[in-house]
């Protein structure tokens, strides 16, 4: 017997009992022999836990497959599979991904913008993103087209522009006094990154070096090892080491294909409004628009969130 919460959250203001009813038949009706449903609880009125034990011993992946079409059958509802056991809310390690996550630009094409190859870097961003280009090629290409531009007198007008993603501040503050060290693993650039790892007070962060001129301007290329999907990954293992905490602790969260690997690594992962590719492959999607709605995944009641328990 394997125990799984299923946490419907919606994406308006409620959750309606009847579409709660509704998943709850869907997800027994897609094994009846083997799926019992055995309680409930509700978290907000936007987001409830269903328990459910499913028969013989399986993992959440396997789980979450077979729920595969009630988590796509529902738009307006995100369908969330965890594993019932003590590490889905003692999280010890949260790493995020930066641009289009922690904040909602891609700081890239905000530099692109500055030497007008905006559109062409876009183009290349959206298609990395989607997993249609390995990232370190799509890194290479699109930093090449920004050779040549004056970054050193851009660095403080660029973070002025960089807004922070709804309820990521109260998330990491949340998370930070239950314990949880945070880090920010970016394919972007190490100036943003650290500027917003001290704006949300965040443990860790790791990014890439654009590569700068003696009169301070772009080359074209970055220096040192490039921060990719595979990157990602293993430095997620290594904070795990660093700080102690057991890889089932740990949570990935992040929109892009090069965010997949850590997402696989980590104990759980989070797709974070993310392309519909990222949606597929990763252990859940997210694609409401405040990110506290992660400690509803986390099991989490409203009056816990708030502090009125
Ligand atoms: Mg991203």
């Amino acid at each position: 017997m394997s125990k799984f919460v299923v946490t419907c959250i919606a994406h308006g203001e409620k959750l309606p009992q009847e579409a709660i009813d509704q998943i709850a038949k869907e997800i027994v009706k897609s094994s009846p022999q083997e799926i019992t449903i055995n309680s409930t609880k509700k978290l907000s009125t936007r987001a409830t836990d269903l328990f459910a034990e499913i028969t013989g011993s399986i993992v959440q992946k396997d789980f979450k497959n077979k729920l595969a079409s009630v988590i796509e059958g529902h738009d307006d509802v995100d369908v969330i599979v965890s594993a019932d056991n003590e590490y889905r809310q003692a999280k010890e390690l949260f790493v995020f991904d930066m641009d289009s996550t922690l904040i909602y630009q891609e700081v890239i094409e905000l530099i692109a913008a500055y030497a007008g190859v905006e559109e062409q870097v876009h183009e290349i961003t959206e298609r990395a993103m989607n997993n249609e280009l390995d990232f370190k090629e799509s890194l290479r290409e699109r930093v090449k087209l920004l050779k040549g531009l004056q970054i050193d007198t851009l660095y403080d007008e660029i973070k002025q522009k960089l807004e922070i993603t709804k309820g990521v501040p109260e998330l990491c503050k949340f998370l930070h006094d239950k314990g949880c060290k945070l880090a920010v693993l970016s394919g972007g650039f190490i100036q943003f990154a650290s500027f917003i790892k001290d704006q949300l007070n965040l443990d860790f962060c790791k990014a890439n070096l654009l590569e700068v001129d003696t009169e301070g301007k772009l080359t074209g290329k970055t220096l040192g090892a490039t921060v990719d999907g595979q990157c990602k990954s293993e430095t997620l293992l290594q904070l795990c080491a660093e700080f102690k905490v057991p890889v089932e602790s740990s949570c990935m969260v992040g929109d892009g294909g090069n965010d997949l690997p850590a997402m696989g690594t980590a104990g759980f992962g989070i797709a974070w409004n993310a392309k519909p590719k990222v949606q597929k492959a990763a252990p859940c999607k997210l694609n409401t628009k405040s990110m506290t709605d992660i400690l509803y995944i986390l099991g989490y009641t409203d009056d816990e969130i708030h502090g009125r328990q």
